[in-house]
């Protein structure tokens, strides 16, 4: 099976990848983290994980949470035993951060940036229409 690197605009605040995980994803830029962050809506992830979309491209809804962790680093990477944590709620176009994250962002409601397209477009070109709301 092909894992072709494609990036194709869903308005101006989701992108659908293709090649970054074995299954497409609709992914929007996360202010906290300053990069994007991937729903598989279509088909589950390898650990089961899999979401619903209410299908509005300007106002996004994820069901349910999202739960990132990254660690904990290794001896000798970044602050050694950490755990980084990206929780949130996706509702209606707003990012509510959980008080569990690490970052900044931890306990505050945001709206949904648009995409970035020079920083998510500079490796693989990201395609179509961002103004096309269809
Ligand atoms: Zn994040």
């Amino acid at each position: 099976m092909v894992h072709e690197f494609k990036q194709t605009w869903m308005g101006r605040k989701l992108v659908r990848r293709t090649g970054w995980h074995y299954v497409p994803t609709l992914s929007h830029w996360c202010p906290a983290c300053e990069e994007v962050h991937d729903f598989a809506v279509e088909q589950p992830f390898t650990n089961g994980a899999k979401w619903t979309w209410n299908g509005i491209r300007s106002a996004p809804s994820f069901e349910p949470s999202m739960n990132i962790r990254v660690g904990p680093y290794p001896e000798g990477l970044k602050e050694t035993g950490m755990v980084d944590i990206c929780h949130y709620f996706l509702r209606n176009g707003q990012i509510q951060f959980l008080p569990d994250c690490t970052h900044s962002h931890a306990g505050k409601t945001v709206p949904l940036p648009d995409i970035p397209a020079e920083t998510v477009g500079k490796f693989t070109p990201i395609e179509g229409d961002p103004n096309d709301a269809s």
